[in-house]
């Protein structure tokens, strides 16, 4: 966003954007001002600067972890390492981590941290440096641990900061037996589990997916059911937005457009997503893409004409002053709080369907949360089931070719006998928490006649939060 309308699109802080959205969510609800005002709180927040030597030079760095709720625990959330980290943003993203777990049934509170550095001009070593003192300080308060805080990555950090936590977290645990759920995120080989990578993206997928089969929504945007042959626009093309973008375009969707900090670029007959990465890979920018378009003002990308917009970079990107101007049907939310409450309104009077973040980028903490497990038990997903699973599934085959008199060729036999493997456990479960979500949202708007799927989600994560102070004896 230019620095103009950066300004211009700041009228409220991110934090009071949520309070907005909880508020008119809460009108549905009959429920005491002050349990209400007690879920909107932040529990705690840790404010905290550190010194890091970088080069000759002593850098004082400027850094926090929020815990929103305490609700439940541990509580959870990524860590976003950009020099615009402030306070205001890591609370905002930490009350949105809270609902996000209510409504996808993931047994968290929400957290969330931050590092105020530019990750892009650090050596990889300096980077190391910070992640590690930031953990040390985190263990310092007791900001992190297995069942009290398990960070995860978000804009700008990754598999490789999600290892040095849990590096530093376990040389200062000793016989810590839990160690690896510290964090999660972590590479496959140091605790991680299949999926967590393209998770977020993926749910992302699913959920817009799932809308687009329903035939009511459709048409009242005038678009056909399903994603084939969709225009989608996709902003961001990071660890969220890479892999939506290639979900969507192995489903048959059209990426006209993809849009990134240098420019973006367009072909209306599509742009081939992986060509696209290694272009990037190779000239370090995805502008001079053959058969493209470059548009050098990166925001106009996300005025162009499609079906489905996904903006998968950062906050506030659909503002007062460009909402009028876009011409998308669906904004599916990838990245937090990429919508304005004052576009928000703009948007609903146009008729866009929007999906919100709260809901659909709920993959990634979902499959955290397997991640978590997974760390917990100790075992491998589909290890117990693999191979029990494949000799019931040739028993069973066995009977149906002999009841039948037909063999089938080896390429169905493999396909029909495979036994769950960890990915395939991990997909499924992440498909049906994103189905299953999106129609609980769908369901209360039908029945309470909510005006929007945001305000829908709102209202489940509350009821969800509430359900569980009553369970646990507060605020009866
Ligand atoms: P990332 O750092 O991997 O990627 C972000 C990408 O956006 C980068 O390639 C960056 O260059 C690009 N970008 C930044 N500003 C831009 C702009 N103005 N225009 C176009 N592109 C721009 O981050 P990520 O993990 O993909 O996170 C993206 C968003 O998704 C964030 O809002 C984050 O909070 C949210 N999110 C991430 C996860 C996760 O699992 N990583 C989970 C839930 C939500």
């Amino acid at each position: 966003m230019s620095k103009k309308n950066q300004s211009k699109a700041d009228t409220y802080s991110f934090f009071s954007c949520i309070e907005k959205n909880f508020d008119k969510a809460a009108r549905y609800l009959s429920i005491k001002k002050g349990l209400l005002e007690q879920i909107k709180s932040c529990n705690a927040v840790y404010r905290m600067h550190f010194p890091v030597k970088i080069g000759k030079k002593i850098q004082v760095i400027e850094a926090y972890r929020v815990q929103h709720s305490h609700h439940k625990l541990p509580c959870k959330g990524g860590i976003r390492y950009s020099i615009k980290v402030n306070q205001d943003e890591v609370m905002t993203l930490a009350a949105l981590m809270t609902y996000k777990c209510a409504i996808v049934d993931v047994p968290f509170g929400g957290a969330k941290g931050g590092i105020k550095i530019d990750p892009q001009i650090i050596s990889a070593e300096n980077i190391e440096k910070i992640t590690r003192r930031y953990t040390s300080e985190l263990i310092k308060k007791n900001f992190i641990g297995p069942g009290i805080d398990v960070p995860a990555p978000d804009y700008g950090t990754g598999e490789r900061e999600m290892s040095w936590i849990f590096d530093t977290f376990l040389s200062l645990s000793p016989g810590e037996v839990d160690a690896l759920a510290c964090v999660t995120g972590k590479p496959v080989s140091q605790g991680g589990v299949r999926g967590r990578k393209e998770a977020t993206g993926l749910g992302v997928f699913y959920g817009i997916r799932e809308l687009c089969k329903m035939k009511e929504e459709m048409s009242s945007v005038g678009l056909d059911v399903g994603l084939n042959g969709k225009k989608v626009i996709i902003q961001g093309l990071g660890n969220v937005g890479y892999h939506a973008a290639t979900f969507f375009h192995e489903a048959g969707a059209i990426i006209v457009a993809l849009a990134e900090m240098e420019g973006a670029i367009y072909n209306k007959k599509g742009l081939n997503v992986s060509n696209v990465i290694l272009h990037l890979k190779k000239t370090g920018s995805i502008l001079n893409f053959p058969e493209s378009k470059n548009i050098e003002d990166t925001e106009k990308a996300l005025e162009l004409e499609c079906d489905i917009l996904i903006p998968a970079a950062l906050e506030n990107v659909i503002h007062k002053h460009n909402a009028n101007r876009i011409k998308a049907k669906i904004i599916g939310e990838a990245a937090n709080g990429p919508v304005t409450p004052e576009a928000d309104d703009i948007l609903e009077k146009k008729g866009v369907l929007i999906v919100p973040d709260i809901y659909l980028n709920a993959g990634g903490v979902t499959v955290s949360y397997f991640e978590w497990l997974k760390n917990l038990s100790h075992v491998r997903y589909g290890r117990m089931e693999k191979r029990f699973s494949e000799n019931m599934n040739t028993e069973l085959l066995q009977v149906i070719e002999t009841s039948c008199r037909k063999k089938i060729s080896i390429e169905e036999k493999k396909m029909i006998l495979r036994g769950p493997r960890e990915i395939d456990l991990v997909r499924s479960g992440l498909e049906d928490t994103m189905i299953n979500g999106f129609h609980k949202i769908r369901d209360l708007k039908k029945s309470l006649k909510i005006e929007n799927l945001r305000t829908a989600a709102f209202v489940l994560a509350i009821n969800k939060i509430i359900d569980s102070y009553e369970k646990l004896g507060i605020f009866p």
